[in-house]
C-alpha cells in the first residue's frame, strides 16, 4: 500500500506575511492520514523550512537548476535547496515547459540534479487539450517519461514521485474525471512495470489539475492515484487540509 502524498504548489503567490499565515494555518490544522508537502516561492523556503521544523510537513521547491554551480544567473542548485531543508522539488511543471521552453531533456537534467542531492523530484507530465483531442495523451506522457528513463535509467525513478497533470485541467476548474485520471495513471504504472516491477509498485503517482476538497475523495479512491499536486486549493490552509482529510 503506497502512502498518500498531498503537495501544495504555491507558485508565485503570496507575500512574506501571507506565507507565514498559511504555514501557521496548516500547522494548526489536521491533515488526516496523508503526508503533506508545501512548495513555496524560493525566496520563502528558508522561512517556511524553519517554521516546519519539528513537524511532519515536508518542504519542496518549485524547480531546481540542471547544473551544480556557476554562471547560471537566477537559478538555484539542488545543493542550495537541500541547505534550505527541501526534501522535494517539482521538475517539469507544465508552466515551466510552456512559458520557459523547458525541454524534456532539460527536465531530465533537473531531475538528475535533484536525485544526486538526495531531493525527491516530483516529475510532472501531462498532455495539452489539443493532444488529448488528437488521442495522443499516452504518447505524450510516454515521451516525457522516456526522456528521464533514457537519460537516468529506470532505477533513478525509485527516488522520485510522478505527477500526472493534464494541462487542460491546471488552473481551469476543469478537473479530469476519476476514470480519465486513473486510466493515465494505470498506463504510467504499466509502462514502468515493463521495465522494473518494483519501481512501478513503489512509485507514488499524483494527480494534478483543479483538485479540491470536493473532488479529491473520488480521485484519491482510484487504485493508481496516490495523492495530489495542488495549485489553487493549496493557498488556503482549510482547503488544503480538507483534501488530506478526504482520504
Ligand atoms: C498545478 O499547478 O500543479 C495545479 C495542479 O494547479 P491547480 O490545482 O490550480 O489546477
Amino acid at each position: 500500500m503506497r502512502p498518500t502524498l498531498i503537495a501544495g504548489n504555491w507558485k508565485m503567490n503570496g507575500s512574506l506575511q501571507s506565507v507565514i499565515e498559511l504555514v501557521e494555518g496548516i500547522k494548526a490544522g489536521e491533515a488526516g492520514k496523508v503526508k503533506l508537502v508545501v512548495c513555496p516561492p524560493a525566496v520563502y523556503l528558508m522561512k517556511v523550512g524553519g517554521m516546519l521544523d519539528g513537524t511532519d510537513i515536508a518542504l519542496g521547491a518549485q524547480n531546481v537548476c540542471d547544473a551544480q554551480a556557476g554562471a547560471y544567473t537566477g537559478e538555484i542548485s539542488a545543493t542550495m535547496l537541500k541547505e534550505c531543508g527541501c526534501e522535494y522539488a517539482i521538475v517539469g511543471h507544465s508552466e515551466r515547459r510552456a512559458l520557459y521552453q523547458e525541454s524534456d531533456e532539460l527536465v531530465a537534467h533537473r531531475f538528475a540534479m535533484a536525485v544526486a542531492s538526495g531531493i525527491t523530484p516530483i516529475l510532472c507530465v501531462g498532455e495539452s487539450l489539443e493532444e488529448r483531442e488528437l488521442g495522443v495523451t499516452e504518447a505524450v506522457v510516454a515521451r516525457q517519461l522516456d526522456a528521464v528513463i533514457e537519460q537516468q535509467g529506470i532505477a533513478a525513478l525509485v527516488q522520485s514521485v510522478i505527477a500526472y497533470e493534464p494541462v487542460w485541467a491546471i488552473g481551469t476548474g476543469k478537473v479530469a474525471t476519476p476514470e480519465q485520471a486513473q486510466a493515465v495513471h494505470e498506463f504510467i504504472r504499466h509502462k514502468l512495470a515493463a521495465l522494473d516491477q518494483q519501481v512501478a509498485e513503489r512509485i507514488q503517482i499524483l494527480y494534478g489539475g483543479s483538485m479540491n476538497a470536493t473532488n479529491a475523495g473520488d480521485l484519491l479512491s482510484k487504485p493508481d492515484i496516490d495523492g495530489g499536486l495542488i495549485g489553487g486549493a493549496s493557498l488556503k490552509a482549510v482547503d488544503f487540509l480538507a483534501i488530506g482529510q478526504s482520504v
